[in-house]
């Protein structure tokens, strides 16, 4: 028996932590740990942000997460529909980002992967990107 949320919103920063407090309440059916609601959230942060920084260069339009609990497994897919990845594997190296000169350090996948137990990342260029986590 399945259970699956999705919600959708526009690509403005300050809807990052309802995004998290959303995913957050729909998690605790799992009677999660207190650090594993902090991973989910920190991963969650870290895909949105991306949607919002890269995928959307801060224009104003949906990212949309959806979530599922299946068994003990919460499965969460992060999508935007904007510029797409060209090479996902350069992407998800530690220290790689297209935006050096900015705050980011190129740490937003590396942390996905090490708070999570599952990363995978589905992109076309010009259509959008969907990053489906596990924990
Ligand atoms: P940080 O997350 O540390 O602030 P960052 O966002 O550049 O820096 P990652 O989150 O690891 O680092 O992402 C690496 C690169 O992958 C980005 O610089 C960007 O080029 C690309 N990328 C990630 N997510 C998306 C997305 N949703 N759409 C388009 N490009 C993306
Ligand atoms: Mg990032």
């Amino acid at each position: 028996q399945t259970n699956e949320m999705m919600i959708e919103f526009d690509s403005r920063s300050c809807n990052e932590s309802f995004a998290r407090v959303a995913v957050a309440a729909f998690m605790t059916q799992l009677n999660p740990t207190l650090e594993e609601v902090a991973d989910v959230k920190t991963a969650l942060s870290e895909a949105v942000t991306n949607a919002i920084v890269h995928g959307y260069e801060n224009e104003i339009k949906k990212v949309t997460v959806s979530c599922s609990i299946s068994g003990q497994v919460l499965t969460l897919t992060v999508s935007d529909k904007g510029v797409g990845i060209a090479d996902i594997a350069r992407a998800m190296e530690p220290l790689f980002t297209t935006k050096p000169d900015t705050e980011r350090c190129g740490m937003g996948f590396a942390f996905m992967e090490a708070f999570m137990d599952d990363v995978q990342v589905k992109s076309a260029v010009g259509q959008g990107t969907a990053v489906t986590m596990k924990k």
